[in-house]
């Protein structure tokens, strides 16, 4: 088999794999519709910063920019929840400083692939926008500041994002079955400035740093992740219509008035707040559902593309990158494309549903539940219970954020724990819980967790 492949999209999966792809030999030419992201401005676009955690960090490992990525992450050790009146409550993520996630800039992450993928010899073709295929003739066509280009092709992966033009093409050429859920909430990205002195010290974060803040308020939120230039990226998530709405806020007094209702705790920091508001656009959310990802040996999807998740588990880009891990693996010297696009959607589309599923239930964690008392005892029981049974009981957010357990098996077993958990929750206090009894029920019905998954497990590459 001939080892070549084209690839569209040089965002954060496509640089990825044609990187992961072209250091064991392959030949791949990478498209792309936007300009050399590589020494020139930030790239514009959806979110500033996202969230890395271990899925994310595995596959870096395997290409080996690892450690490049790490000089430029900021860790968050866990949520910061700024209450309607002022007050901060940390809550950490894991059980202790090495189960933390990490903030990184998505600009300078995406020019550190694309450097990477072209240091291992992919062939990068900027500003060529797939507008369409011919299936027949084999044949991609691309618009490109010259006029339309045809670009020939064996067999093409599309990791171009969301509104994948490959997808479009497979659908109606090929039937694949493509659902899409928009959610009745949309976001705007805003931002906090870095704290400066006059007598020109080095600038400040204006909040910590290692946690991810959130202003939970029922039905919206607010939430703020660090960036290393000190400043911080906010998004608003909140209704597209009705009472407290984007629709609502269609004014400058308009906008004040929400924030110094709901947010007046952030408001001081958010000196742009008026021109930010009225620049950014609402971005929407959705999740796609496909089946199947793949045609014969001759196209398949990865990243979003395929699977596009809502942001709330902040596991869009770890997961497109766990996409590109596996990959990676299957594509052997010697196998056949077709059924190694058939057997990586077998192994992916599951996991995919299941973090999809867990992306919108952490909505409602995130923007309500992390404010109840009822959901901070649930957590006290839930983290005593992983201190006392480490080798089978893992929070469900770690299992998600600090392990490369496959998703639905965490949602799996997040379930079972939950019923758990619930069990034990008529106690008034960890004291009168029978730690006996539930050490039987976690016995019973929760399998041992694979050596990586324990608690203060090492992080090589697995
Ligand atoms: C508000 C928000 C916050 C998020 N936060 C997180 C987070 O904290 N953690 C996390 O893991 N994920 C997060 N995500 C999800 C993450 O952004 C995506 O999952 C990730 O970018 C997917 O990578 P991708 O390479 O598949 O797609 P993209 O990053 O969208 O890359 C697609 C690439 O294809 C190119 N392209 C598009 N059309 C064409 C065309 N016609 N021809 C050629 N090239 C084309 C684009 O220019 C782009 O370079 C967030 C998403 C949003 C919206």
């Amino acid at each position: 088999m001939s080892r070549e492949l084209t690839i569209v999209g040089a965002g954060l999966a496509g640089a990825l794999m044609a990187r992961l792809l072209a250091q064991r030999g392959w030949k791949i030419d990478l498209y792309e519709r936007r300009g050399d992201p590589r020494g020139g401005p930030a790239i514009g676009g959806r979110s500033i910063n996202l969230a890395l955690s271990e899925r994310g960090w595995h596959a870096l490992r395997m290409a080996k920019v690892d450690k490049a990525v790490a000089e430029q992450a900021i860790a968050m050790r866990g949520r910061a929840v700024h209450s309607l009146h002022g007050e901060v409550d940390l809550q950490p993520y894991g059980m202790n400083d090495s189960q933390v996630i990490h903030s990184v800039h998505r600009a300078n992450l995406n020019r550190l692939l694309v450097s990477a993928a072209a240091d291992a010899g992919v062939q990068l073709h900027f500003d060529h926008a797939l507008r369409g295929v011919d299936w027949e003739r084999s044949q991609l066509v691309m618009d490109t500041p010259d006029g339309p280009d045809l670009v020939s092709f064996r067999s093409v992966i599309g990791a171009d994002g969301a509104g994948s033009p490959l997808r479009a093409a497979m659908v109606s050429a090929f039937g694949l079955d493509e659902q899409i859920s928009w959610e009745e909430h949309g976001y705007k990205e805003l931002s906090i400035r870095p704290l400066t002195d006059a007598s020109g010290g080095d600038p400040q974060f204006r909040l910590d740093p290692h946690a991810l803040h959130i202003w939970p308020r029922g039905k919206f939120m607010l939430i703020a992740l660090p960036n290393a230039d000190r400043s911080f990226t906010v998004t608003l998530f909140l209704p597209n219509e009705g009472d407290k709405s984007f629709a609502k806020l269609d004014s400058r007094g308009a906008v004040r008035a929400f924030f110094a209702e709901e947010f007046p705790s952030a408001v001081p920091l958010l000196e742009d707040l008026d021109q930010e508001f009225a620049d950014n656009a609402v971005g929407p959310l959705a999740t796609l559902r496909l089946q199947p990802w793949h045609h014969e040996g001759r196209a398949l999807l990865i990243g979003d593309a395929a699977h596009a998740v809502v942001p709330f588990h902040g596991q869009g880009m770890n997961c497109a990158f766990e996409d590109c891990a596996e990959l990676a693996d299957l594509l052997c010297d010697e196998c056949e494309l077709a059924p190694a696009f058939a057997e990586f959607y077998k192994r992916r589309k599951a996991n995919a549903d299941a973090i999809a599923d867990m992306a919108v239930e952490n909505y409602y964690e995130m923007r309500d539940h992390v404010a109840r008392a009822d959901y901070q005892w649930g957590k006290k029981i839930e983290s005593a219970l992983a201190r006392r049974f480490p080798d089978r009981f893992l929070s469900r957010y770690a299992q998600v954020s600090f392990t490369n357990l496959p998703y639905a098996e965490a949602k799996a077993r997040g379930a079972i724990q939950a019923e758990i958990i619930g069990t034990l929750a008529s106690a008034d206090s960890l004291e009168q819980i029978d730690w006996h009894a539930a050490g039987r029920m976690v016995e019973e019905r929760l399998q041992a967790l694979p050596e990586h998954a324990r608690l203060g497990a090492p992080k090589e590459v697995r």
